[in-house]
């Protein structure tokens, strides 16, 4: 048994840190929202009313957090991790963060004596809740194989991507991938729609045929056609609009910096913006099927 602080109790930490109880770890949570630390409390997790008194005596520290400048103040900020937590802790950090903040939360973890290794994830909140996550581990190498003992209740795959900040910058590519998918689906279903198919007949053709994509299978955008579709909950978030928008936006910044062409990036990049202008962002990702849509009407969506 490994004693665990949890950081960030979202739509991924709290079904996340469920396996970790699950393993026969004992899991202190902790969230700024406290109704979510009442509600992973159902599942085992100890709630605490701090993020010092979630790391006080913990082994391991995981943070599940929205964005870069959050991670850096659970780690650096007044009464923080790194304030808090014994040197010598191993610290993962499953938040899609920049690289620069990946870079800088490895740097202030070491020269503080901390053991930090970039833990992202890709699959989903149903990827949490299945304990199938693609891990993807950036750091020294013996604390990515502690890293791997621990993350395994929660991962259908574990890689160890490389050194520090490998880990990120895998899933920052490969949630740009993910985004250029969502394109290529929202453009198919709504077009699938207009020629007159009928959309399972559609769905049960392309999710066997060259159409195919994790995001087709799990994230089809028409209501009553696959189980986890936001279309089926008023395009509630699984993965809102604003966190999918940062990753895509954080992956054509890279390409920028690097001279790599993404067009088709930049353009889902845009059609997000669009919903985070209109006060969407907290509507799924899958939302930007709107744009396809000759009046812009989407089935399974009340228009707000
Ligand atoms: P979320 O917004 O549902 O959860 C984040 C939680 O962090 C929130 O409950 C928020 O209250 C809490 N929080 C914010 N500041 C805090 C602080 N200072 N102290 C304690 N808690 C704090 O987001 P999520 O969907 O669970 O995603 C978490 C991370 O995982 C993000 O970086 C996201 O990009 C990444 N991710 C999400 C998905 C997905 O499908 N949802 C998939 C892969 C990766």
């Amino acid at each position: 048994m490994t004693s665990i602080a949890w950081i960030g109790l979202g739509n991924m930490g709290s079904r996340m840190s469920a396996h970790l109880v699950s393993a026969g770890h004992e899991v202190r949570g902790y969230d700024v929202v406290e109704a979510l630390r009442e509600r992973a409390a159902e599942h085992g997790v100890v709630p605490v009313g701090s993020v010092t008194e979630a790391v006080e005596g913990a082994e391991v520290v995981i943070l599940s957090l929205p964005k870069g400048d959050h991670v850096r103040e659970v780690l650096a900020g007044a009464g923080g991790v790194l304030e808090h937590a014994a040197p010598g802790t191993l610290i993962l950090d499953t938040s899609t963060v920049d690289v620069e903040t990946s870079a800088w939360s490895h740097g202030q973890a070491g020269s503080r004596g901390f053991r930090f290794v970039d833990a992202p994830v890709s699959g989903g909140i149903q990827g949490a809740a299945a304990a199938t996550l693609t891990f993807m581990l950036g750091g020294d190498e013996a604390d990515v194989e502690d890293a791997r003992a621990i993350v395994t209740p929660m991962a259908g795959n574990v890689f160890a991507v490389g050194e520090a900040t490998h880990g990120i910058a895998a899933k920052l590519v490969n949630n740009m991938m993910l985004g250029i998918s969502i394109l290529a689906m929202s453009e198919g279903s709504q077009l699938a729609k207009q020629l007159g198919l009928d959309p399972k007949a559609f769905f049960d053709v392309a999710r066997v045929s060259s159409g195919d994509s994790w995001a087709v299978r799990t994230w089809y955008p028409v209501p009553g056609i696959v189980p986890g579709s936001a279309a089926n909950e008023n395009f509630d978030a699984s993965f809102s609009a604003m966190l999918c928008h940062k990753d895509v936006a954080l992956a054509v910044a890279g390409a920028e910096a690097t001279g790599v062409k993404v067009p088709a990036a930049t353009l889902i990049r845009d059609q997000l913006q669009r919903l985070l202008d209109e006060d969407l962002g907290g509507k799924d990702c899958t939302l930007v099927v709107r744009e396809a849509s000759p009046d812009g009407g989407v089935e399974g969506w009340d228009g707000r």
